[in-house]
């Protein structure tokens, strides 16, 4: 026998159980972002390999290790995306966005791609919820995307949920400070782990994220870019941080806090959930201010953020959820018939439940052949209201409820008319 395949290690099948809270995210994501004003965008699944060179930035870990870049067969580079910003900043300039009523409020839902090592909440392909908002930097905006991430985890029910917030102030501020830190680094240079050496000057910040004993130590004694902040970027982190007061929105200010992303100015935030273990962050994001100009456009202020759906549906555990009432259940019981005549029950039964859904019933048509006993039984798992019993030339109804059963006459309409009544009224 041929050898049985798998799935990729570090992909997942979503499989109809599981696909059950991811659905209920979705919706909740959809009516709390739509409900302010975000409308649904969709990007292709691969990109131009620059844009994400461009636009997330050459000294990420992204970029530097983890996406799957492949050559088209013109040559031409194209990379997996292994995240939503650049590709949707890239779609706000190439459609003229700029032209619309500002800021531009974009959500999406879409998988991204990333060559990481698998573990428990981190896979080679896994999915985010992302929201964008383009053309204002306004510290309500950072604000409110917080906010609305904040009320989406919260009812989903993550636990333990926890916001770091910080400010990365604007690339100027950034430049200035980098300057001290790599001077900070060169300094004590001979207590830091050799992957953070090798990269002070290449991305000093990622100091900050090492688990290594002794760079951590190193980097308690560190400057902190939040000690640096102009006085513009001191006064939106200030609103930033009074808006959240305002919404009730609690969070512990984090001056290490460095995003993966190199195009981040000013605000930063992540949201992370005790009940994950390693991998905590559920969410993060934080304002792009330096971005549309990396990709050739015009200074455009920008903010937003990503969340990833395994991690959230990890943390909240799983709650089961009624599925759709199923209204009638189509069996067929041929009896002794043969040739045409069983073949008259078919299409009858075949009818019944394509007409029946055309009047906006739920029906399933029995498809696996099996003995009327069997069909009614599995019509009781499904949870049907009523169970039509196609027989040469009669159709018997069965209420699921009452147990009561009794023949129909006046065919397919007749049955449908029927359980249509017995569903009780309907509210238009
Ligand atoms: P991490 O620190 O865990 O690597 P990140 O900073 O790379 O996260 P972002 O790029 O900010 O993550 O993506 C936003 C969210 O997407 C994360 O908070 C996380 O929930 C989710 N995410 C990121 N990478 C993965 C992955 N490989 N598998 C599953 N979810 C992921
Ligand atoms: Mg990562």
């Amino acid at each position: 026998m041929a050898q049985k395949l798998q799935a990729p290690r570090g992909t997942q099948d979503v499989l109809p159980d599981q696909s059950v809270p991811r659905l209920a995210l979705e919706r909740l994501a959809r009516s709390v972002l739509e409900g302010a004003g975000y409308r649904r965008i969709e990007t292709p699944t691969f990109e131009a390999t620059e844009l994400f060179a461009r636009g997330v930035g050459t000294s990420t870990d992204i970029v530097q290790k983890e996406m799957y870049t492949l050559e088209d067969r013109g040559g031409r580079s194209i990379t997996l995306r292994p995240e939503g910003t650049a590709p949707v900043a890239r779609a706000y300039l190439e459609h003229g966005m700029h032209k619309l009523p500002q800021p531009v409020k974009l959500w999406y839902l879409s998988s991204f791609y990333r060559n990481e090592r698998p573990q428990q909440g981190r896979y080679k392909q896994f999915w985010q919820i992302g929201a964008e908002a383009i053309g204002s930097a306004e510290p309500a905006v950072d604000a409110e995307l917080i906010v609305l991430l904040h009320t989406i985890l919260t009812e989903f029910e993550v636990a333990d949920l926890h916001l770091r917030l910080g400010s990365l102030g604007t690339p100027e501020t950034r430049a200035v400070y980098r300057e001290k830190l790599v001077a900070y680094l060169r300094a004590n240079e001979d207590r830091l782990s050799e992957e953070v050496r090798s990269r002070i000057d290449l991305n000093p910040l990622r100091a900050f994220d090492s688990d290594h004993p002794g760079t951590r130590e190193v980097m308690a004694g560190a400057p902190l870019l939040m000690d640096e902040l102009d006085a513009g970027d001191q006064e939106h982190f200030d609103e930033v941080r009074a808006l959240l007061d305002i919404a009730g929105v609690s969070y512990d200010l984090d001056p290490t806090l460095v995003r993966g992303l190199d195009y981040y100015a000013r605000t930063v935030f992540e949201f992370t959930s005790g009940a994950l273990g390693a991998q905590s962050a559920v969410g993060g994001g934080g304002r792009y201010d330096g971005l549309m100009e990396q990709l050739g456009g015009p200074a455009t202020p920008g903010s937003g953020w990503a969340a990833g759906i395994e991690r959230i549906v990890l943390s909240a555990g799983h709650r089961p959820e009624p599925g759709p009432v199923l209204d009638l259940y189509v069996a067929l019981d041929a009896g002794d018939a043969q040739g045409d005549d069983a073949r008259a029950v078919r299409v009858t039964a075949f009818q019944l439940a394509a007409r029946a859904r055309e009047a906006g019933l739920n029906s399933q048509l029995e498809l696996a052949g099996r003995s009327l006993k069997g069909q009614l039984k599995q019509a009781a798992r499904a949870g049907a209201r009523y169970v039509a019993v196609v027989r040469p030339g009669e159709i018997g109804l069965k209420d699921m409820e009452s147990g009561e059963q009794r023949p129909v006459a006046g065919g397919v309409d007749a049955v449908i008319h029927d359980v249509l009544r017995g569903r009780g009224p309907v509210v238009l």
